[in-house]
Parts: structure tokens; C-alpha cells; sequence
């Protein structure tokens, strides 16, 4: 009697290794979602927006002047659901706009945009969002619009909050344009000291995940530029007072049932992988082509856990 060759009786080996963190990855344009998806990640952890408006051409306002408020709501409705469709069920965290107003002065209508001595510590994120509620209320309503066609994998996540103010007044601007947000999935960003100091805060507001960025959070912890060549070399994602924050954040989070997650640059760093699957973040989510490195750099830290605890 024959017999299949060992080999072939195998279950084909897996793509991507098993772990309990999970292993998501970043998208910055739609057109990336399917190379994105292909990667076995567990979902998106961050979907930037800025693409889908900057490359209008034109500032928000402009567009909105321009082409009307539905179209403005149209594109970001059709950029969203290319990356929710691409990756059902799996969820998407797609992230409200934050461009500064550097990036907005070189637009089509970027003449009306105050010029700021440091954008990046400027008019920005949920600031701008907040001062400038009739665009973010377009925003948001292209979220709206996705949940109601049955993306209810889609998640909303809020930049450069500082405080609990910051979020009551996202949540109310939210309910005003119809959005549940008992029923959705939404959180925040973790991208300055005063938003980890304050998690308690944040936590009580009902979030659902608090999302470390690191290029941010790096850049104001440190009061280096992270765009500055000339302080390149001191911009340290693994600096101890970086690690103190985000330790601190995950454990509070733990505590309150709140899930943590990093969508920073510093997702890719082995060390940084480490450390934050040894504090327990429940993701990781990193570029495209780091998502396989990111996945057994995981594994390898889980294992040696699992390991440590039994020896
Ligand atoms: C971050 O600050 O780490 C982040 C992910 O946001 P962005 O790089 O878009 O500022
Ligand atoms: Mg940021």
C-alpha cells in the first residue's frame, strides 16, 4: 500500500505565527490596503487620512467652497471603505485628520492659513478638529456614513488629545452628527505627556483603546524635533522617560479594561516590540513591510514569557 510522502501530510506551514498580541498594520493611502490586508495582519491599527484630503490639492474649506460639503464627505467615505472593505472583518482604526498647518499652507486656499512660527506645536489634530468643527463634522460624518452601510469594523481614533475636555468635546460633536458612541468603537491617541499622565481621565470618558504614537509622544517628551536633522540623534523612542509613560498607560489601561496599542515608527523596533509585549499592550501595529518581522519578534518575546514563568 502507498503512502503520502511525510511531507505532503503536513499542514501547510503557517504564514504568519500565532500570537496573543496582536500584529496590525498601518495604511497611509487606500491604494496600499490590499498589500496591507496580504500581510496577515490582524487589522489596521492606523489609517491616516491626510493622503485622502491633501491630495484634493485643495485645504478643506477650499474644497468644501468649491465642490460642496457631500463631495468633501464623498472622498473620505470612498478612501475609508477601500481599506474596511479590503480588510472585513477585521477592524480598521482609521484616524481623524491632523496635518499641520504647514502641510495645509501649500494647498490651493493655503493663503487663509495662519502661518505658525511651530506648527508642531500648533494648530493641529483634535485642536484644529475642535476649533474648526464645521470640516471635523464632515469627517465625521463620513464615518457615520460607513457604520450605517455595515462597516462595523471600522474604529475612530482621535490625535494629539491632551486632556479628558479634549475628548467631552469630540463626544459631544460626535453625537451631534448622529454617531453612537456607546455602539462604535473610537479612542484616542497617546502623543503628549499630558495625555499619559492624564489615562484615568481619558479611561472615565468610555474610550475604547488608547493608541501610543511614538513619533509624537517621542518629539514632546523629549523636546526634540523629530523632523530636525540636527537632533536626530537624541530623538530615542526607548528613552526611559518614553518607556516610563507608555509603561504607566498600559498598566492603567489594564486596570480599566481599556485596550493599548502603539502605531508609532518605533512598532518596528525590536527592543520597543519587547518591552511592550513584556508590559502587556494588547497590539502592535506597524508599516507594511515590517509586519512579518514585527509577528515573530512577537512570538519570540511571548514564548520567552511563557518560558520564564514556568522556570
Ligand atoms: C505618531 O505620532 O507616532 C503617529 C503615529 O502619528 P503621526 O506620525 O501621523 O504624527
Ligand atoms: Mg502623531
Amino acid at each position: 500500500e502507498e503512502h503520502e510522502p511525510v511531507e505532503a501530510m503536513r499542514p501547510e506551514t503557517p504564514v504568519k505565527p500565532m500570537t496573543a498580541t496582536e500584529v496590525k498594520v498601518n495604511v497611509s493611502i487606500p491604494e496600499a490596503a490590499e498589500r496591507a490586508a496580504a500581510t496577515g495582519a490582524d487589522g489596521v491599527g492606523l489609517l491616516r487620512i491626510e493622503h485622502m484630503v491633501l491630495s484634493l490639492g485643495r485645504t478643506p474649506a477650499k474644497y468644501i467652497a468649491d465642490e460642496g460639503a457631500d463631495a468633501y464627505v464623498q472622498e473620505l467615505v470612498d478612501g475609508m471603505r477601500t481599506v474596511a472593505e479590503e480588510f472585513y472583518p477585521r477592524p480598521v482604526r482609521a484616524r481623524t485628520l491632523d496635518a499641520p498647518t504647514d502641510e495645509f499652507r501649500e494647498l490651493e486656499g493655503g493663503e487663509d492659513e495662519p502661518a505658525e512660527h511651530n506648527p508642531m506645536l500648533g494648530w493641529r489634530g483634535i485642536r484644529r478638529s475642535l476649533d474648526k468643527t464645521d470640516v471635523f463634522e464632515k469627517e465625521l460624518r463620513a464615518f457615520r456614513e460607513l457604520w450605517e452601510m455595515g462597516y462595523d469594523n471600522l474604529e475612530l481614533m482621535l490625535p494629539l488629545v491632551n486632556d479628558a475636555e479634549d475628548v467631552r468635546r469630540a463626544k459631544s460633536i460626535m453625537r451631534d452628527v448622529g454617531i453612537d458612541v456607546d455602539k462604535r468603537r473610537w479612542g484616542v491617541m497617546i502623543e503628549t505627556p499630558a495625555s499619559a499622565l492624564a489615562i484615568e481621565d481619558l479611561a472615565a470618558e468610555d474610550i475604547d483603546f488608547a493608541s501610543f504614537g511614538t513619533n509624537d509622544l517621542t518629539q514632546y517628551t523629549l523636546a526634540v524635533d523629530r523632523n530636525n536633522s540636527n537632533v536626530a540623534g537624541r530623538f530615542d523612542e526607548l528613552h526611559p522617560a518614553v518607556l516610563e509613560l507608555i509603561a504607566e498607560v498600559v498598566g492603567t489601561c489594564r486596570e480599566l479594561d481599556v485596550d493599548t496599542s502603539i502605531c508609532g515608527q518605533a512598532a518596528s523596533k525590536p527592543a520597543m516590540v519587547d518591552f511592550l509585549v513584556e508590559e502587556g499592550i494588547t497590539s502592535i501595529s506597524a508599516n507594511i513591510d515590517a509586519v512579518r518581522d514585527v509577528q515573530h519578534e512577537v512570538k519570540r518575546t511571548e514564548q520567552k514569557l511563557v518560558l520564564d514563568s514556568v522556570r
